[in-house]
């Protein structure tokens, strides 16, 4: 048996911070995926990064994607699951293209949009459910809290939803998420419900977080399947690898640009990177909610709140949460309310990392633009990316290879792209019925004390 990976806290350190006990045990992987967040409130990271040799990256030349998810599945996770089953989860979880769409000279986008939900978080969220499902004590139901700004929602609800023993509860803030995104979530059913607060989303990631430090809900097994969840991280490192595989010429490295709002999508090629991927920059465009790139240009972080409603509403982020794990890779701490309690190394992190924010405006011009000029279409987050990695080439010159992600299927977004195109996008498979569907949320305030007794009232806690 090869050694297993042990996972630890990134609040280990904070000795000095009232209300914070620091946690320092390690964790397996089981143990961090079914916990969701260490018990100090921060994020579980790997103790050790895989390294793999270069060849091995190559050799996924022409492969399927699954075998890009098995190698990074069992670099990660040898000695905790075999293989049998891994090759079940992964089969069982990708079962849909990842287009690399052509822009100009070797300039790509990647479309992680034909999941079920339509939305790149479908990757992560589908190896996860299984992953979890795969792990759980039986006998014992695991409780699934997410807050979500849109997208992660229903990618989640939908990826858990019949899966046994396990029940999903989905908050969303009522006034940010599209009419789609709202029916998608309304109309999950069978053991997924959706809460629609009365707020913005950091009060439902704020209500989330405060449930899972509550010891009055211990005994309902609460776990997270949002992005500080490590195991919604793991796959999200797989797209990188297996693009880079499939586009490089003789080992040359890639640009990666990937619109970014809680850091989760970003993180997995900073990961890639460090097990050996060549990775010549992440790009992390924001939208409005401009915390990330004002740290890198001036070394002070600030959070912004409330947050800014953008176009690109998925990335509505005024703290985001993976930010912790940023910070501890370049050995900083940040704790949830956003406060730095360790600068990390600022002149490493700009080494690897460039980071710009998007104005909504420019988000608009680009979609017209790149529709005009390449017949490409791109909804509000895949713009921000792509523009994000212009002004960076604009800046810094030509790099051959470019990969910029898009994030949502356009037709996630049909007023925007009826306004500025004139053209209706044509529904990706999974979402073909979706305005037939029926469903009704429960509305709550963003109140703790009521959120609560809600969960007391309506979880289950055996199987
Ligand atoms: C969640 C989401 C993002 C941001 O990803 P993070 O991992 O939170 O940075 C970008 N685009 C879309 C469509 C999303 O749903």
């Amino acid at each position: 048996m090869p050694e297993t990976i042990k996972y630890y806290s990134t609040n280990r350190h904070l000795d000095q911070v009232p209300g914070i006990i620091p946690f320092r045990k390690t964790v397996s992987f089981r143990e961090a995926l079914l916990m969701g967040q260490a018990p100090d409130e921060g994020l579980f990271m790997p103790g050790a990064i895989p390294a793999l040799p270069l060849e091995t990256f190559k050799a996924l030349k022409g492969m399927p994607y699954t075998e890009a998810a098995m190698l990074v599945a069992q670099a990660f996770l040898a000695g905790e699951i075999d293989e049998r089953t891994l090759r079940r989860i992964v089969d069982d979880a990708y079962t849909y293209e990842v287009p690399l769409e052509n822009v100009f000279a070797r300039k790509y986008i990647m479309r992680l949009d034909q999941g079920p939900t339509a939305s790149f978080k479908d990757f992560a969220a589908r190896m996860m459910a299984r992953l979890m499902s795969a792990l759980r004590d039986p006998g014992t139901r695991l409780n699934v809290l997410v807050a979500t700004s849109g997208d992660t929602g229903s990618a989640v609800g939908e990826a858990f939803k019949g899966v046994a023993g396990i029940d999903v509860t989905i908050l969303y803030p009522r006034s940010e998420v599209s009419g789609r995104q709202k029916k998608q979530l309304d109309t999950i059913g069978q053991n997924v419900r959706a809460v629609s607060v009365d707020g913005k989303f950091d009060d439902c990631q704020d209500l989330v977080k405060q449930a899972f430090s509550d010891p009055a809900l211990v005994a309902f097994n609460l776990t997270s399947a949002n992005s500080i969840n490590f195991g919604r991280i793991l796959p999200q490192i797989v797209y990188y690898v297996w693009a880079w595989a499939q586009l490089s010429r003789d080992g040359e490295p890639a640009v990666f640009s990937v619109p970014s709002g809680n850091f989760g999508d970003a993180l997995g090629c900073e990961y890639a990177r460090r097990m050996g991927l060549p990775v010549e920059k992440l790009i992390m465009p924001t939208n409005e909610n401009d915390e990330f790139p004002r740290f890198l240009e001036t070394g002070v972080y600030e959070r912004v709140s409330p947050s800014r409603a953008c176009l690109s509403n998925a990335m509505n982020v005024g703290h985001p949460s993976n930010l912790a794990r940023f910070f501890d890779l370049y050995d900083g701490a940040v704790d949830r309310t956003g406060t730095v309690r360790r600068i990390p190394n600022l002149n490493e992190m700009k080494k690897n990392i460039y980071s710009i924010s998007i104005s909504d405006r420019e988000t608009k011009k680009t979609i017209k633009r790149i529709y005009d000029q390449y017949r490409v279409l791109l909804e509000p987050h895949g713009a921000v990316g792509w523009r994000g990695l212009e002004v960076y080439l604009e800046l810094y010159g030509d790099k051959p290879l470019c990969i910029s992600l898009e994030t949502a299927h356009p037709a996630k977004f049909p007023d925007e792209i009826r306004e500025l195109l004139g053209i209706n996008p044509d529904l990706p498979q999974g979402m073909k019925d979706i305005d037939q569907r029926s469903g009704e949320p429960v509305f709550l305030p963003a109140n703790y004390g009521k959120f609560r007794k809600y969960l007391q009232k309506h979880l289950r806690i055996t199987e």
